[in-house]
This record gives structure tokens, sequence and C-alpha cells, in this order.
């Protein structure tokens, strides 16, 4: 490698340049089409998301945070109801149970999977609690099976965050089928990515499906005839349209982040605290993180060595400027370790095995010196 080489964090001209021709070809067709905003891509992508994820409907809608929103409303809860969620969640999760009218209530995750403790929530279910909202961060589905049995004693519903965890599986359930409701992302940069905003809900509740097509659309099933107040979330055609080009490259975008993050696994200094992979379950790494004491050093000794990294995330959501009328006082240490000490590493679709090993290299000779 020439020094000047630079290996990203992400790359999404090169992530999306194999799929260029069959964009192309989507885009002449929508053109000439002349249908804009919820047609037949939409439904297309709403029946192949929906069968992939093993879901029986899929609604499309304009982003993540309108998903985990809209799966919220559909639900109906009491307004000011209080809501589960990880306090290290990424912000949408939490303003989405805000937008909806009700209460974030902080639990700490685990400090070795990231994800909800299941232990921790028991405490905190009153009176007022109407669901537990799970995010299955960094491309791993959270501990479902002591969370739906604390779900189904309380008689809460189950929202789950699945952005980050597109095909991810446990017991070969996949993502966003272990609650009510599963909304998710296609931000450019998610393991499924359009180009330019989509998101997703699924749902196998009939019911709630019909709903959740109102509400994107101003709560109308007929048009001019607003049955409930709603929002305007729908999704374009022309990221449908190119959601089904990628939706058929998901799998092969999931074996390439797990073969990354295997070699990342393997050869990483023992020094750093890897990503730990629960029982019976598929990883799908949209986020390969390490923790370390010195993260911020080695973030800086990287980038001095034109290798980027981000960190998932800088400050937990309960310091947030924005939030202090919610949060302030509140003290979430887990949450407040791993957002100190986490560093992420490159891990794109783009990555490349030989730019893998460089990172490694770089990494374990940073902490050999
Ligand atoms: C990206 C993301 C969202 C929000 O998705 P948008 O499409 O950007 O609104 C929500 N939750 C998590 C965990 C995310 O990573």
């Amino acid at each position: 490698m020439n020094h000047t080489d630079k290996i990203l964090y992400e790359n999404l001209n090169k992530l999306n340049k194999e799929f260029e021709a069959e964009f192309q070809e989507k885009f002449n067709t929508f053109l000439t089409n002349g249908w804009y905003v919820l047609g037949n891509e939409v439904k297309t992508f709403e029946e192949n998301f929906a069968q992939y994820c093993g879901a029986k409907y899929c609604v499309g809608v304009a982003n993540g945070l309108d998903a985990l929103q809209l799966g919220i409303v559909a639900l109906d809860f009491p307004k000011q109801s209080e809501i589960i969620v990880p306090s290290n969640t990424y912000i949408a999760t939490i303003l989405a149970i805000i937008n909806a009218g009700h209460i974030p209530v902080l639990v700490e995750p685990n400090l070795q999977t990231y994800n909800l403790d299941p232990h921790l929530v028991e405490e905190k279910i009153t009176a007022k609690t109407k669901a537990i909202m799970v995010v299955h961060l960094y491309g791993q589905i959270a501990q479902m099976d002591k969370i739906v049995s604390l779900a189904t004693k309380h008689k809460l519903e189950i929202i789950e965050d699945c952005a980050q965890a597109h095909g991810a599986t446990l017991k070969e359930k996949k993502a966003g089928t272990f609650g009510t409701i599963g909304a998710f992302s296609f931000y450019p940069t998610k393991n499924l990515g359009a180009l330019g905003d989509a998101g997703a809900i699924v749902t196998s509740n009939e019911t709630l499906f019909e709903k959740l097509k109102a509400l994107r659309n101003y709560g109308s099933e007929k048009k001019y005839y607003n049955k409930y107040t709603g929002l305007n979330s729908r999704l374009d055609e022309i990221q449908a349209a190119f959601l089904n080009v990628k939706l058929s490259a998901l799998d092969k975008i999931t074996s390439h982040k797990r073969k990354l993050a295997q070699i990342y696994n393997e050869k990483l200094t023992e020094k750093v605290i890897k990503p730990s992979e629960i029982k019976d379950s598929v990883h799908v790494y949209h986020i390969y993180n390490i923790r370390t004491e010195k993260r911020d050093e080695l973030k800086q000794y990287l980038l001095d060595n034109n290798i980027f990294t981000e960190i998932h995330y800088p400050v937990s959501p309960n310091h947030q400027e924005g939030y202090q009328t919610y949060f302030s006082g509140l003290h979430f240490p887990i949450s407040e370790e791993i957002h100190r000490t986490t560093l992420s590493l490159p891990i794109s679709y783009a990555t490349t095995v030989e730019e893998v090993e460089q990172v490694i290299n770089k990494i374990n000779c940073f902490f050999n010196n």
C-alpha cells in the first residue's frame, strides 16, 4: 500500500458501484412510468421484505425514525405511557417515544452484548409501562427469550428497533418478528441501504398492518377521508426500486461483513475487548466495535495512519443537550462506560480483506509499543 491510500470507514460510491446498471434501468422505467410515490415498486418491496423477514406484512415509510414512531402510535397506548428503552441506543429510538407522546424509561444494557439487560427491566416496570422497545444494536439480536417472557408476564408490547439488524437471527428467527412491530431504517449506510432516506415496519398483525398503511398517509384509507391523524411518511417509489435491487444482495452483503468480523475476531490483539456473539445468534455486524481505555489515543493513531474509524456513540442519550428535560440528573454507568471506550472499525461491504488486515496490524502495533 502506498502510504497516501486511505482506509475509509464507509465508501458509498464504491459500495453501490456493482448495482449501478440495475439502478439505471430502474430509474429509466420509473421516469417512463411517471408514478413517484407509493406505487408498484413500493408494493413489491413490501411483499419481498415481509417475506425476507418472515413476517406477514410490511409497510414502507419515509425513514427509520418514522417507522419507530408510527409503530408506537399504531399500538394506541394512553398518552404519557412509559416505554422501556436501552440507555445506550441511537437517539432515534428515544425520540420516537417522545414524538409519539410517551415517556422513555432508560434501562442499562449488558456490557458484553451492548443490548438491553433483561435482568434490569423488571424493576423499571410500573402500572404505566406499556411496552419494551428493544434495539438489536450493532447487528446482534437482544436476549429475546427472556424479554419475550417478561413482556408476556407483564402484558407489555414489544417493539423492535431493527435499524442495525436487517437479517440478523436468533434461533433462526429474524429481527423484527419477535415483537408486535419491527421497525427498519434503510438510510444509505445501513446494511440494506437506499440512495436516500427510507424505512419500513414489519408486523404479522393484519389490523395493525391496515392501520399503519393509513397512518403513513395522513391517516387516510380512502383518499381525502382521514380516519386517523397520522403523518406524511410515504416511501418514495424510486427508493423502493433501488431497495428491490439491494434486497437481492443483502445476504451477500451480510456474509462479507461477517467474514471481515471473523478476521478481526481472530487476529486483533486480546488487549482490546471484541464483540461477543450470543448462542444461536447470527450477528450481521452493521457495526464492528471494540472497547479500550485508550480509545481516543487509538483513534488518533489510526487517523495518523490514514485509517478512519467512528464512535457509536460519543455521548450517551441521558447526556444529550436536547434531552435534559427528560434525563437531567440520571446516571447510567454502563452506557457511559460504553460511550467512553467504544470504537467502530471499518466493516463496510466496500471494505476489503486486505484493508482489514492493515487495520489489525496498526491496532496490534499500537498496543505492542
Ligand atoms: C439509523 C438508526 C435509526 C434511525 O433511522 P433513520 O432512517 O436515520 O431515521 C434508528 N435506530 C437505530 C438504532 C439506528 O441505527
